[in-house]
């Protein structure tokens, strides 16, 4: 730890607060202290921006509004309300986690962080977020945006790709931490994304600019210092659109791979529907730590027999355009089905 860090910069988190008092953003879940939604919102918001997935949180909460109704839902019903979130995986585990909760803890949500921690899918910074806000718990929630505003404030070096870095900025954080940790948390998220911006931060309205060493040093672009950078790995898929007369063949995905649980077309056909391949588009799409190349083949099948045998084979399910709304597949599938029936008119 740099020696420039002293208790004497407690004061930054009372200005913090101040200015929270004032700015805190006007959103749905700053007006409740359940636990249970604060969760979901953590979760909802963690790989989201706040604008695009408000819509999905109040869809979210409004049909499973506490833990119970989750943990009894359909787990294909939970992946349903997730659409348009991405990051299935989420999803699942909040539904095991709320099972957890009904198992373990009586249906109770859990107070203290370390109990938090073993929810399934919950980790440090949303355990030290669901504390402080719900149960007055003293940790920091620790994230991109402490990362960001910690780094520029104390001028700091230290490289946030480090596997270290968590540690190292918690350590940074409790420096300057107020007795209110739950609101300290929020303002840190609000002063990171509205104000201590990675592009063009809004120095002149921080309230932190007498005490931010970046700035007062005009270095702000210097911080953070991140070193590595994650590459994206290829990856290429490839599926069997088969149809006739507007139905078509899925699966649900079993493997742990990616996708888990949501829904695919075939991943290969016989050699009796290869006769039967009319078309094949290439889409690109892009996951967090994987660069997809998706081939999907129109497979046209004219014959009731050929359909027959290939269903007979498999395991596929029979769908159409509507009933594919109540499930959940991957974005470049459903955008496939939706093209295809804009295309065609058919399904
Ligand atoms: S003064 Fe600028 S760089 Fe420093 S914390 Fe505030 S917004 Fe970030």
């Amino acid at each position: 730890m740099k020696n420039t860090v002293t208790p004497d910069f407690k004061h930054i988190g009372g200005k913090l607060l101040i200015w929270y008092g004032k700015n805190a953003r006007d959103l749905p879940f700053r007006q409740t202290k359940d636990p249970y939604k604060i969760w979901i919102c953590e979760i909802v918001f963690q790989q989201t921006r706040i604008s695009q997935g408000l819509g999905h949180y109040t869809n979210f909460t409004e049909r499973f509004p506490d833990v119970k109704t989750l943990a009894e839902a359909d787990e294909n019903e939970v992946l349903l309300y997730w659409k348009g979130l991405g990051y299935y995986s989420r999803a699942i585990n909040v539904h095991k986690a709320a099972q957890q909760i009904m198992n373990d803890y009586d249906g109770i949500f859990p107070g203290e962080y370390e109990e938090i921690l073993k929810l399934k899918g919950v980790g440090k910074y949303t355990a030290a977020a669901v504390s402080s806000i719900c149960f007055n718990g003293k940790i920091p929630a620790v994230d991109g945006n402490f990362y960001r505003v910690l780094s520029r404030v104390f001028a700091d070096d230290f490289d946030v790709s480090s596997s270290r870095a968590f540690n190292y900025f918690s350590d940074l954080a409790h420096l300057i931490l107020p007795d209110n940790v739950g609101d300290f948390n929020q303002a840190m998220m609000d002063l990171g994304s509205e104000v201590c911006k990675p592009k063009n931060p809004l120095c002149g309205e921080c309230p932190l600019n007498q005490d931010c060493i970046a700035f007062l040093t005009n270095k702000i672009y210097n911080f953070p210092v991140k070193t590595k950078k994650v590459k994206a790995e290829g990856l290429e898929l490839k599926y069997y659109f088969v149809h006739r007369n507007g139905e078509f063949l899925i699966q649900q995905r079993k493997d742990d791979f990616i996708w888990k649980k949501l829904f695919e077309f075939p991943p290969q056909i016989s050699d009796e529907l290869l006769p039967f391949i009319k078309s094949v588009k290439t889409v690109h799409h892009k996951l967090t730590h994987k660069n997809l190349s998706i081939e999907i083949y129109n497979v046209e099948v004219d014959s009731e027999e050929a359909w027959n045998n290939f269903i007979a084979e498999n395991d596929y399910m029979i769908s159409d355009y509507e009933s594919s709304h109540q499930k959940s597949f991957p974005k470049p599938l459903e955008n496939y089905i939706g093209n295809y029936h804009t295309a065609y008119r058919i399904l």
